[in-house]
């Protein structure tokens, strides 16, 4: 079958010295420390066999992702920028949803011709992480399409444990395809899920929300901050068609951060209180934290899901005075993120639509690594033949 691998130059940066577990399983902890040279191509790998507990799956739809595009750019050393774990070569793609072709003997509820949404944080469940509840923490983690092989193929395994049913909201919706193109977005949405309402506890209804960037993690905090009940949602970014995109998902105002001060417009829209809740999904704290500074409603929370390897100066008097707290969050497992979205989008009460900007054919998918460099589409999306 045909797919789409990663392959890239083990070199580590002067200065690191990878620790021996990585070294004997070639793979980096943080990617960004190792892995040098990426190159994208199409390569022609054996079809997989699912085991007891997995199943085989025919890929219907794949988001492109900011941590795709990480794996597509370099820095000046020609060194990825994604700071996540990373072993090649790998297949990469990870927003997926797909048809189940096989179940192996163990599998328990899915069948044949079933829709799933997939889960790419393939927590051990056994470590310690994994069995306090924090699966996005394991500490032998391996991500689908990065450290293990991905959705940019044809055919895929997974478990049964990481896989949601899509088919009612197939059912709701009466058309499949776009069950699965909705269904491939609950992954980066789920990352908002998780910082917002998991990790930092949610807000009440009435609250004022700021959002910091527009791309896919900082407009499913719009959408999922609009259907919990925020009375404004703020939100920033510099590119314009990201901005239009934020509009259609229900923000209140969107502006572009170097144009007008965002701590101003959020007083202004708050009546002078602030923000109860802000997202940071720009990773851009070196931009973003002193505007945040200035913008804590008090009590307020601000949530970091962006990344970047920067330190960024905080003047923490403000977490004293405002009786503020910052908290941040990785991935999508646990804490009911996927299945209550699944829920919302089951019952028409979660839009996400608009998020859609640009569709590809799985032909295309090194096009679409490339155009995501541009950052204007808000979610590319790969859909295959059936
Ligand atoms: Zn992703
Ligand atoms: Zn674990």
């Amino acid at each position: 079958m045909k797919a789409v691998q990663l392959s890239a130059t083990w070199d580590p940066r002067p200065g690191y010295t990878p620790r021996p577990e990585e070294v004997q399983r070639g793979k980096a902890t943080m990617a960004s420390l190792v892995w040098r040279h990426p190159r994208f191509s199409w390569e022609d790998v054996a079809d997989p066999t699912p085991g007891p507990d997995e199943v085989l799956l025919r890929t219907v739809a794949c988001g492109v992702c900011g941590s795709d595009t990480h794996c597509y750019e370099t820095d000046a050393d020609g060194y990825v920028l994604f700071s996540g774990p990373v072993k090649t070569p790998v297949i990469c793609g990870h927003e997926y949803t797909a048809e189940v072709l096989e179940v192996g003997s163990a599998v328990q509820k899915l069948r044949p011709g079933d829709l799933v949404a997939g889960e790419g944080m393939l927590s051990c469940g056994v470590c310690e992480a994994c069995r306090v509840g924090n699966p996005n923490q394991c500490s032998r983690l391996e991500m689908l399409g990065f450290s293990a092989p991905g959705a940019f193929a044809e055919r895929m395994v997974a478990k049964e444990r990481f896989l949601w049913s899509l088919n009612p909201l197939a059912e709701r919706l009466g058309d499949r395809q776009r069950a699965c193109e909705l269904g491939a977005l609950i992954e980066p949405i789920a990352c908002s899920y998780n910082g917002m309402f998991v990790s930092a506890g949610g807000f009440r209804p009435g609250a004022h929300i700021a959002i910091f960037g527009c791309g896919p993690i900082g407009l499913g905090a719009i959408a999922l901050a609009r259907c919990a009940g925020a009375a404004t949602i703020a939100a920033f970014d510099v590119s314009p068609q990201r901005r239009a995109v934020a509009v259609a998902m229900g923000a209140d105002t969107v502006d572009d951060p170097t144009k007008i001060p965002a701590e101003e417009r959020i007083r202004e829209l708050s009546g002078g209180w602030g923000a109860d809740m802000l997202v940071e999904a720009a990773g851009a704290a070196l931009q973003t934290m002193p505007a945040i500074e200035r913008a804590f409603a008090p009590g307020g929370k601000m949530v970091y899901l962006g990344r970047t390897g920067l330190r960024a100066p905080v003047l923490l008097d403000v977490l004293v005075s405002a009786a503020a707290s910052i908290s941040g969050a990785r991935g999508h497992s646990g804490g009911g993120c996927f299945p209550r979205i699944l829920r919302l989008l089951e019952r028409g009460r979660l839009e996400v639509a608009p998020m859609i900007t640009r569709r590809m054919h799985f032909e295309e998918t090194l096009d679409a690594l490339r155009i995501s460099c541009d950052r204007s589409d808000a979610k590319i999306m790969i859909t295959y033949d059936s």
